[in-house]
């Protein structure tokens, strides 16, 4: 009989754990031990790394990582909201604060740190916050939004500490609206990774931001004002700043309290001490990540806690992996600001040259540290433009190709070195975060068939932490493509060599409005005739262009299988039909109505998740009557078969609702009237919820719009489906005028520039400049591009017609609803039918064959 498994405690929930554990799975397959992981936070773990990016979406699941499905295993417990309160070594045990017990055969102490609170007095004032964990930025955000409804002036905020960290919580608090000053008490910002000289372009960025520097400056006391809430910070020159929040930044302690009491070693500066392999003096006791005092410091990064958990997972399963070292390189992730510092950046090891390239206009300063004799790369600094790091990162401690000094071009000008990927030694990390190297890459690609950076990031974890490598993924993917043969230029298909977004520009200028004259005047190929790639896609095109009826002469061919006949095809060769219901609507006439058709035509009815009705089982020559009847009670195609706009599915809002806070109802029935037949290159959802509440589930749309109780919050990107995503903030507190023309124009961009059958979110990872470049172009107009989106969209409202009644209208278009050609009249006699739940449902092939069971379905005699 198989020996039980040994029992792995893992104190501590966060990012360092949650790779443990997702390490032990993947590799202990004979299932030699259960974890149970005890975590203070009253959460799974969750991106830290990514905590920022809280503000602009609010939701701490979209700071979750990896498969939720860990949690799940039987082999795997998480006890969230329980911290560890003792260790007992001579025991083996561990007593939570509950009061619980738990023995343990291997302890992994995985605790991280905590955000140091400086000795100052009045460093305890309510007001005075850190940056740490979802629970510190969800009550900064809400002192903040107090403080912006208490005062008639801006908030004044400042932050402790000019690092990393601090310029993160001062773009944060920036963005809150706050007045924001960074106090650095040293000579620069981000001292630890920049030179003066960078850290100068780094203070003119910063301002340019909007964002006060004071350097050289050391807080000696935080004052309360009348209220007893913060109020002052007084410094150790006698200068004063007048404040309403603080956030301490000021650097992390080690959480070795626990390794403390138990009588382990402790490094000088704090940190629980292990050797190479991240075991502790007792060898029943490891730890790993920031707690872990390895060579006698604590590393306060990410990358070289998951390269312990790692370790420490291959040990407990009998290997001899040893911790390989940590890369050190950051950048700094505060939109408009860019700097990344790795390898050698103040320029340590003997001998090291420094090129240093300055340029005080642009607001560019970077430097490329070489061995003696200029050739090694040993490390760099790059402020105002680091668009170069991805490339040169890997290329540490390797000797570069031509002129280094051509590597710190601006980007994209002549003569400036771009890596096409290709040459990248595969032992190169590419990304640090997970240890990926460029090999491991290369083989997703050849061995794993990922054919695209988000299979790669998928099979690999390349670029899933902090996302600096994605750039470079993206090159070594197209690189390693090309080299197979793979067609990996942006070309639509064989027919044409262009991707869909250059398509649709052709399109859009030439005003080429047909297929055969696209193909004969653009084509590849001479004489091709097109294929199921680029038929439909310029099918899509001209229909988002000028909105003609997709059966209109030559693009009914053009159409894939459910444009074709506009009704979506099901399992057994029925139709199913689905009239709009804007924003979920429905009059009891509408409901009678569509009741009426569904009882005699036979159909199965069911809800669907867009809140409106589908009707299953219609044969092809039965949707014209079908449809009759629905227009004729006032409905239109729904398009539920089209790449174009689904449904705006809403709560009931202020109308009804106690918590409501706008009429979501109005709005949602006022965005699916607006874009309704609206075609793009993917199914689009919307979703409008009338109060953060978010009954209706708006974060899981393309376009979700929560309301607020100044207007309504704009999310972006979100889809249910395989890879679920949840959409994130585009703007805030938009009346309904600017929030439709945002909305209009980030359709109109994502139509025009989105590839083949891409969703919102997916678009959203390639788009130029991610969520902030889809923002500068919608909203600030960087591009000069918005008032022709605005152009176009008020064109497809003008010229929308509803594509049943015109089919209706037309005896052509309507020649092609016939089950047989050659007789339109005799039904298909491959349906067959059973009942069920007082319904009908395809026959399975054994009732077929006993047709005894079987119904009539929708052979039933039509009323007039
Ligand atoms: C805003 C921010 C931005 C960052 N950006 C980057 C970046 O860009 N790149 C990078 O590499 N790193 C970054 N970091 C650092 C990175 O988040 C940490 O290095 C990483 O989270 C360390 O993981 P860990 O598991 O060791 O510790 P943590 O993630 O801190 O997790 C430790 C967990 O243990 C829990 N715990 C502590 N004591 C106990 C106990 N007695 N019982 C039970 N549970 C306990 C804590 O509550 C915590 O949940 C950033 C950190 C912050 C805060
Ligand atoms: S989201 Fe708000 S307004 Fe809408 S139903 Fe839910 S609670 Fe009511």
């Amino acid at each position: 009989m198989a020996a039980p498994p040994q029992h792995l405690i893992v104190v501590g929930g966060g990012m360092v754990a949650q790779r443990l554990v997702e390490a032990m799975r993947d590799r202990d397959t004979a299932g030699a031990w259960r974890v149970t992981v005890l975590a203070e936070e009253p959460r799974a773990p969750y991106d830290r790394v990514a905590l920022t990016s809280y503000f602009s979406g609010r939701d701490p699941e979209d700071l979750s990582m990896g498969s939720p499905a860990l949690w799940d295993d039987p082999l795997v417990t998480l006890v969230r909201g329980t911290p560890v309160v003792e260790l007992d070594r001579a025991a083996r045990t561990v007593r939570t604060a509950d009061g619980r017990t738990w023995a343990y055969d291997q302890l992994v102490l995985a605790t991280g740190s905590s955000a140091a609170r400086p000795p100052i007095e009045g460093s305890d004032l309510p007001g005075v916050f850190v940056y740490r964990t979802i629970d510190d930025v969800a009550a900064l955000r809400g002192w903040v939004e107090e403080q912006a409804a208490r005062w008639n002036r801006p908030v004044r905020g400042a932050v402790l500490g000019g690092g990393l960290l601090g310029l993160e919580a001062a773009g944060a608090l920036q963005a809150l609206g706050t007045a924001a000053t960074v106090l650095q008490r040293g000579t620069h910002l981000m001292s630890a990774q920049v030179d003066l000289g960078g850290g100068e372009a780094l203070r003119r960025l910063i301002n340019a931001l909007g964002v006060a520097v004071r350097v050289n400056t050391s807080t000696v006391r935080m004052r309360a004002n009348r209220r007893g809430h913060i109020g002052r910070l007084d410094f150790a020159d006698g200068g004063r700043l007048g404040v309403d929040v603080v956030v301490v930044a000021t650097g992390v302690t080690p959480r070795d309290e626990l390794a403390r009491s138990a009588g382990l070693a402790i490094g000088a500066r704090g940190g629980v001490v292990v050797d190479d392999t991240c075991r502790t003096d007792d060898p029943h006791v490891w730890a790993a990540g920031e707690v872990a005092c390895l060579g006698g410091e604590c590393i306060g990064l990410v990358a070289p806690g998951y390269a312990m958990a790692e370790v420490v997972v291959d040990r407990l399963l009998g290997g001899a992996a040893v911790f390989p070292g940590a890369d050190t390189a950051t950048k700094l992730k505060l939109s408009g600001v860019d700097v990344a510092s790795f390898g050698d950046a103040f320029a340590t090891t003997p001998g090291a040259l420094e090129l240093v390239h300055s340029d005080p206009v642009a607001g560019v300063y970077t430097k490329l540290v070489l061995s003696d004799d200029a050739r090694t790369l040993l490390g760099g600094v790059l402020v105002g433009d680091a668009s170069a790091y991805s490339e040169l990162r890997p290329m540490v401690g390797r000797a570069l190709t031509g002129d280094p000094s051509a590597y710190l071009l601006p980007a994209g000008t002549t003569g400036r070195v771009e890596s096409s990927g290709g040459d990248l030694p595969d032992d190169a990390t590419v990304c640090s975060c997970n240890n990926v190297t460029a090999g491991t890459v290369r083989a997703a690609v050849t061995e794993h068939e990922c054919l695209d950076v988000a299979g790669v990031k998928a099979c690999t974890r390349a670029g899933t932490s902090c996302g600096s490598c994605v750039p470079l993924v993206k090159k070594l993917v197209v690189a390693e493509l090309t080299k197979a043969g793979v067609s990996v230029s942006n070309a639509l298909c064989e027919h044409f060599a262009v991707s869909r977004a250059q398509l649709f520009d052709i399109v859009r200028v030439t005003g080429l409005r047909t297929f055969s004259e696209i193909i004969a005047t653009r084509g590849a190929v001479v004489g091709g005739r097109g294929c199921d790639i680029c038929k439909p896609v310029v099918a899509s095109i001209l229909a988002s262009l000028d909105d003609g009826h997709v059966l209109e002469g030559e693009r009914a061919t053009l159409q894939d299988t459910n444009d074709h006949v506009m009704a979506n095809l099901q399992k057994d060769g029925s139709y199913s039909v689905v009239p709009r219901i804007p924003g979920g609507e429905v009059t009891p006439d509408g409901l009678l109505a569509i009741g009426q058709v569904a009882k005699d035509f036979a159909l199965y009815t069911k809800i669907t998740g867009g809140q409106r009705i589908d009707m299953f089982g219609a044969r092809l020559e039965q949707l014209p009557e079908i449809w009759r009847r629905l227009v004729d009670a006032g409905f239109e195609s729904g398009q539920a078969y089209g790449k174009s706009l689904r449904t705006v599915k809403s709560c009931v809002g202020s109308t009804w609702c106690r918590f409501g806070v706008q009429d979501a109802v109005g709005l949602a029935v006022e965005l699916e009237l607006r874009y309704r037949g609206l075609r793009s290159p993917h199914k689009i959802k919307l979703g409008v919820s009338g109060c953060a509440r978010e009954c209706a589930e708006a974060r899981g749309k393309d376009v979700g719009i929560v309301a607020t109780d100044r207007g309504w919050n704009l999310y972006v990107g979100g889809n249910g489906g395989f890879t679920p995503r949840h959409a994130v903030l585009l703007a805030e507190d938009l009346d309904t005028a600017t929030l439709i023309r945002t909305i209009d124009r980030y359709l109109m961009y994502y139509i025009r520039t989105a590839d083949r059958l891409q969703r919102t979110a997916p678009w959203m990872e390639e788009v130029e400049g991610g969520i902030d470049g889809v923002r500068a172009v919608v909203l600030d107009d960087t591009l000069g591009i918005a008032a022709d989106l605005d152009a176009a969209m008020a064109r497809h409202v003008d010229v929308y017609e509803d594509e049943w009644a015109a089919t209706l209208a037309d005896p052509e278009k309507l020649r092609r609803f016939a089950s047989f050609v050659n007789a339109p009249t005799t039904p298909d006699p491959s349906l067959a039918y059973v009942p069920e739940r007082g319904q009908v449902r395809p026959a399975t092939a054994a009732e077929r064959a006993d047709t005894s069971v079987l119904v009539a379905g929708t052979t039933l005699a039509v009323r007039s």
